[in-house]
Parts: structure tokens; C-alpha cells; sequence
């Protein structure tokens, strides 16, 4: 299978995430590392909100970056123009297309769409600009109509369209049913673009990949509208590490694009995010800790250091002696099997009052410093 093409909206769907707000240096700092992590299509923002916007899309636009730059638009003339301002050679116009957007939000009926897109994809076009079209809230729209306006959107000429699961609410099984019917009835590639309400937006985009999507939408930590977006790292290393795709994936940089928007977001990364988290390698119980110490491969899928981290052992209510041994050996001490028996009964007690995992000092408080009399 061919690896799906990665397109991230951290500077638009990312920056929707409620307090979050990306200076123009920071838009541009942050496009620059996309571009060098090797993402197909940066959505670089939506030149519709003002000045400051459009001037961060016209300064990318003069980068020369590798991945192509993107201006979200709403199905509007006025807003294909603000782009058209901005100097942008590819935009993404969306429309909301389930029903209830449509009539509780649009105030329209679903004939309007077509006659719409021929008005707005059309002046696009005309301008020399290449078009994705996108459904909003497609998996509550009926798969069949939706075919409907996407095959209408091929026919007038754009080169890709957009399934947006606006609510998050598809699953693996559901995605795989609606995008295969959708891309048998296609010719140009489509885009998946996930939402994370109930945690299964990776899921979903690697079993819309598997339906014949062939781009996905990620953020950065999947930042995006209320619980986010299909996780960028999440979803390449998915592919990498499960699906033997993304030969040679450089996990350093993206890790650094990571701890990059953390800081500017003042988000830290989860302490157990895959791939990132600072405790994923960080390794307690006795089974797991005995299996690691023969051979990394029994409880590590693959070197902590591929994606910058590190492992640790550490002991807490779940170790067991060998490891504890190991460890004591590391700091100079030899303990035997009553010893180490002794040692994890009073460090389970003393858990038991202090909830924490013990370090270097408590380890030393019990056998390496000699209790003062
Ligand atoms: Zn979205």
C-alpha cells in the first residue's frame, strides 16, 4: 500500500482549539518544521479573519517550502478572494453538507450546494488556483448524497475533496464502510479529517487510509476543536511502527516539533502521549523489568532512543527482586534475597503512606545511608 499523504492543520483547525493563539513568527516557525518533517499540504490558516492572517499566508507563500500552502475558505466568493490576496496557489473551500447544518445553521436546503459550488469553485478555478473541496460534518451526512456532491465537485474541477468527521463520532468499522464507498465512486483522492471525541481518531484515520484515503489530516499533538485532531505523531507512527510505512522516519524532529508546540502553547506533552510521553519507557513491574533486563525486545517494541527517549527502571509496589537487585547493584550495593524481600516490604509500606514511586534518595535512605541511631 502506498503511505497515505499527510496534510496538518495545526495553524488552522490547531489554533481553533479553545485559548490558543500562535503569534505570525510562530506560524511561520512552526510551518518551517512541518515542512522539513515532510508533510504533503501545510493548512496554513483562514485568510477570511483579517490582515494579520492573510500577511502570514503571503510570507509563506514566499518560503519556497516543499509542501504545498493551504487557505481554508467557507463556500464564499468573498473568502476565495481574501486568498486570492494572499497569493495562495491552493485553497480548501468547505461546506457543511449533513442536514442539520444545513438547515439549523446555513438556513438552506441540500440543492443549494451545488449551485454554490459552481459559483465559488468556479471563480477559483478561473483564478488559476487548484481546489479541495470539503464536506463538513460528513459521517452525519447520507453517504449517498454526499457521493453526490463529490462527484459534482470532480466533475467542475477540483483535485481533491475532504471527508470531515466535524463531531468525531465515526468508529474504525464505520469509517472503513463509508470511505471505501466514497473512493470506489471517486477519481480524485480524498481526505480524511478526524476529530478525537472519544479517543478514536487515529483509529479511524488509519482505517480510512485503509479504505482508500489516500491523504490524512493530523495536528501536532493533535491540537484542534474541543478534544483535537487525529495526532500527527500518533498517526505516523502508527504507519511506521505498524503498517511498515514511512521508511527512515526521522522521530527526532518530530519529537522536537512536539516539545516546540508545547512550549508555545504552554501545553505540556501527557506524561504517557505514545511515542512522547516522558513515562512510556519508564518501566515498574517485576515481570516486565526481569523480561527487559534479558532482552529490551520483551516489553519494548522497538529502542527507546528511535524516538528520543530513554529507558528507566524504577522501583515501586509492582517491582520485584531481581530488578531490585539490578538497580542496587547500578549504585553500588549487593543485596540478597532476604535483603531485597526486606526492602520491598518497607518500601510498600512507606508507598503506602506516600503514594510515590521511590527514587535514588528513598532507595538510599534504606540501605545506603545506615539509619542514624
Ligand atoms: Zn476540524
Amino acid at each position: 500500500m502506498t503511505d497515505p499523504l499527510l496534510l496538518d492543520t495545526t495553524l488552522r483547525d490547531g489554533e481553533q482549539s479553545p485559548g490558543i493563539y500562535f503569534t505570525s513568527e510562530e506560524k511561520i516557525q512552526l510551518a518551517e518544521a512541518l515542512d522539513e518533517l515532510g508533510v504533503s499540504v501545510i493548512e496554513a490558516g483562514v485568510p477570511q479573519m483579517g490582515k494579520e492572517e492573510k500577511s502570514v499566508l503571503r510570507e509563506l507563500c514566499h518560503r519556497n517550502l516543499k509542501a504545498d500552502v493551504l487557505a481554508w475558505n467557507r463556500l464564499a466568493v468573498e473568502d476565495v478572494k481574501a486568498s486570492l490576496e494572499c497569493g495562495v496557489e491552493h485553497i480548501h473551500v468547505s461546506v457543511p453538507t449533513s442536514l442539520v447544518l444545513l438547515s439549523k445553521d446555513l438556513r438552506k436546503d441540500s440543492s443549494w450546494i451545488q449551485g454554490q459550488m459552481d459559483v465559488v469553485v468556479g471563480f477559483a478555478l478561473r483564478e488559476g488556483l487548484t481546489v479541495s473541496l470539503g464536506a463538513e460534518d460528513a459521517s452525519r451526512t447520507d453517504p449517498a448524497f454526499l457521493a453526490s456532491v463529490f462527484k459534482h465537485a470532480e466533475d467542475i474541477g477540483v483535485t481533491r475533496v475532504r471527508y470531515a468527521d466535524t463531531l468525531g463520532i465515526l468508529t474504525p468499522d464505520k469509517t472503513k464502510e463509508v470511505i471505501s464507498f466514497l473512493t470506489q465512486r471517486l477519481r480524485v483522492p480524498l481526505d480524511f479529517h478526524a476529530h478525537n471525541d472519544f479517543g478514536l481518531a487515529t483509529a479511524n484515520s488509519l482505517a480510512a487510509w485503509q479504505a482508500g484515503a489516500r491523504m490524512i489530516s493530523c495536528s501536532v499533538m493533535g491540537m484542534g476543536e474541543r478534544v483535537g485532531n487525529t495526532s500527527l505523531e500518533e498517526f505516523i507512527g502508527t504507519i511506521h511502527f505498524l503498517e511498515n510505512g514511512f521508511p527512515d522516519f526521522n522521530f527526532l524532529r518530530l519529537k522536537a516539533l512536539c516539545t516546540l508546540l508545547s512550549k508555545m502553547t504552554d501545553r505540556p506533552i501527557p506524561l504517557h502521549k505514545p511515542l512522547f510521553g516522558k513515562e512510556i519507557f519508564r518501566h515498574e513491574s517485576g515481570i516486565h523489568v526481569d523480561g527487559l533486563l534479558k532482552d529490551g525486545s520483551t516489553y519494548e517494541l522497538f529502542p527507546p532512543e528511535t524516538v528520543g527517549g530513554k529507558r528507566e527502571l524504577i522501583v515501586g509496589k509492582h517491582s520485584g527482586r531481581a530488578a531490585l537487585k539490578y538497580l542496587a547493584r547500578q549504585r553500588g550495593v549487593a543485596l540478597d534475597d532476604a535483603q531485597s524481600q526486606d526492602f520491598l516490604n518497607q518500601m510498600r509500606a512507606q508507598m503506602a503512606v506516600k503514594k510515590k514511586s521511590m527514587r535514588k534518595r528513598s532507595f538510599q535512605s534504606i540501605y545506603v545511608i545506615p539509619p542514624t541511631p
